[in-house]
């Protein structure tokens, strides 16, 4: 049974890998983008530039299950290099409909990342696009950036001076050297999404994405929630100081066009602030203020 086991795994690997090929040729990568709030006015901030793959026969396949392919192939170079320039270039072009937003967050992979012409490629695709640099935020990991703090450090210090920003993701699920948390030129800190799907029901996650925001403000930060789904997760993190927040109680990652929409459509006036005694944001309200 393990070798038919290791035989299948390495014959999905080769499909995959194979597939992404293909994709790259045939041009089935899209990105959505989901929008981003600040959890103190409601306005839109942004949004994050999510990685989709459209499988002609398979519909649509996860980042989360190709990413690890593509990284191993070396693929997540084209992959990742044509992502920037995208969310680059679309970026630019909300800009030009006039449309108000601040920033556009694009994940990076480690692996794309520790490749020395990485900071060339970002400030060449900020030229080609004209995107101001203040408005690119790049989105490491926790667990990249905390694999060799010394590199990590330096490349941070390089990428801040082409004046963009830069996130850690997936914070809390790794194991930060505080340390070097502080010694990182680092703009935000994005909770987990796994401790805010648990931030209601359970107290230690309660506690935690409160350590994250009060950690973050420490070091002057900001601080980001992912996957809020539910009013109450917005109305205590609100609570609590959390500056951004995503998810899909706001909106699911939307195609370009939708993205469009929705920017043209939101208007934070219509939220209905002082609602609850945390100021609370709900459902309801979201959905006005998108009326
Ligand atoms: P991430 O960067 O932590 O992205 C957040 C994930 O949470 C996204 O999944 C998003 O669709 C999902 N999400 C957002 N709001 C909610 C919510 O309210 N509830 C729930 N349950 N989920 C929510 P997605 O798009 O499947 O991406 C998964 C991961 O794949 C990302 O995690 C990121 O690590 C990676 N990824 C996505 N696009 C790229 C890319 O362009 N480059 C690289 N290197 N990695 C990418
Ligand atoms: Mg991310
Ligand atoms: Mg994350």
């Amino acid at each position: 049974f393990y070798s038919e086991d290791l035989t299948n795994a390495a014959f999905k690997h080769i499909k995959l890998e194979h597939g992404l090929r293909q994709a790259l040729l045939e041009n089935q990568f899209l990105v959505y983008y989901q929008p981003k709030l600040c959890l103190l006015s409601g306005r839109v901030l942004g949004a994050e530039a999510l990685l989709r793959w459209k499988h002609p026969e398979e519909g649509f396949i996860s980042p989360q299950d190709f990413i690890p392919v593509a990284e191993e192939s070396g693929l997540i170079m084209e992959i990742g290099e044509w992502v920037l320039r995208q969310a680059c270039e679309q970026a630019v072009s909300w800009e030009r409909q006039g449309l108000a937003f601040e920033h556009i967050a694009v994940n990076v992979s480690g692996v794309q990342v520790q490749h020395e012409a990485f900071v060339d490629s970002v400030k060449g695709n900020l030229e080609s696009s004209g995107l101001q640099p203040r408005r690119l935020e790049l989105e490491l990991t926790e667990n990249f950036l905390m694999k060799d703090v010394e590199a990590s450090a330096s490349l941070l210090a390089d990428l801040r001076q082409l004046g963009i920003s830069i996130a850690i993701d997936d914070f809390g699920t790794g194991y930060s050297s505080l340390a070097y948390l502080t010694r990182f030129p680092v703009n935000k800190l994005k909770i987990d999404r796994s401790f805010i799907a648990n931030v209601l029901s359970d107290e230690q996650n309660k506690k935690i994405a409160h350590a994250i925001i009060n950690l973050g403000h420490s070091l002057n930060m900001k601080v980001v929630a992912e996957g809020i789904e539910f009013g109450q997760q917005l109305d205590l993190l609100k609570d609590k100081g959390c500056d951004e927040g995503q998810g899909y109680l706001i909106a699911k990652p939307l195609p370009n066009d939708e993205f469009v929409d929705f920017l043209k459509r939101y208007d934070a006036r219509k939220l209905n602030f002082r609602q609850t005694k945390q100021f609370g944001i709900h459902h309801q309200s979201i959905t006005k203020a998108l009326a």
